[in-house]
């Protein structure tokens, strides 16, 4: 993968090393504040986190050292992880706006290493990347990328974007509705039928991370090579749930899946690159899924 017109500004990033914070770019702590204030004061519940893969633990008895802090910049992880994300919001700001009519508001990125604090709890590294709603922020371990490439033996450029841009896809199920809607399912559902629910919106998310693939390349953001999207298809097979349960246990229980089966994974990823048509990422009206 190659950048031919990357996008290195920092506005909206972050960087939390060791639990400590600081910012980076304009945006920064104080704004969480105000916005998890903001989503008390309207009733909101500040939902759960969407994560990456299925081994999300909140951890709430971590607390915050001050660390030491990265500059975005000094190391390739933190470069990429800024230039997807900001590729995302210039794809997602197009297809809103087309598609919509809407406007497009940008979530906020933070970069972690360790744990961090978020408006739906504490994490740790081994939550893995996710997203917010109640902060609007998306939060990227960047130990992850590692795991990523030894544990599921899925290296490459796009793996990695794949990641990164399935988080920003939950930005968009935020920005759209269908979290709300997920949510407010929640408490009326067993939990079998909620976890059914919750494989939509996580493949949704993979249709979205294709349809940004789809949409760099066309606009000359990315350059795809040789590899490429089979690199990112192996991340999206590494972590399905089928896959990491039998590995895990030696055995699967459908019913507990939140993300869906490699296959499943592989096909919506793929669903979202070679369609680039943002009408096809219906999973929650797909008869296939229900
Ligand atoms: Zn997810």
């Amino acid at each position: 993968m190659k950048w031919l017109n990357p996008d290195d500004s920092t506005d909206g990033v972050e960087v939390r090393k060791g639990g400590g914070a600081r910012r980076v770019g304009k945006i920064g702590g104080l704004g969480a504040i105000v916005v998890v204030v903001i989503s008390l004061i309207l009733g909101k519940n500040p939902m759960e986190m969407l994560g990456f893969v299925n081994n999300a633990i909140p951890d709430q008895t971590q607390t915050q050292t001050t660390g030491t802090v990265t500059n975005v910049g000094a190391n390739n992880d933190s470069t990429l992880t800024v230039r997807v994300y900001n590729s995302c919001n210039t794809v997602w700001n197009g297809i809103l706006r087309d598609k919509f009519g809407k406007s497009y508001s940008r979530p906020r990125l933070v970069m972690f290493e360790g744990s961090v604090q978020t408006a739906c709890g504490g994490a740790s590294s081994a939550s893995g990347p996710f997203y917010c709603p109640g902060d609007r922020m998306v939060y990227i371990d960047l130990g992850f990328f590692q795991e990523l490439s030894q544990r599921f033996n899925a290296p490459g450029q796009l793996a990695k974007a794949y990641v990164i841009a399935h988080e920003m896809g939950h930005h968009i199920q935020n920005l759209l509705g269908m979290t709300d809607q997920v949510d407010a399912a929640r408490g009326r559902l067993s939990e079998a039928a909620y976890n059914k629910l919750s494989v939509k919106l996580e493949l949704q998310a993979d249709f979205y991370a294709g349809l940004w693939a789809h949409y760099a390349e066309q606009e000359q953001i990315i350059q795809l090579e040789q590899g490429d999207i089979e690199s990112a298809l192996g991340a999206a097979g590494a972590v399905g749930d089928d896959r990491l349960q039998r590995e895990a246990t030696g055995t699967t229980n459908p019913d507990s899946f939140t993300h869906g089966t490699s296959a499943q994974r592989i096909y919506w990823f793929k669903k979202g690159y070679t369609s680039g048509d943002f009408s096809q990422g219906d999973t929650f009206n797909d008869p296939s899924l229900n």
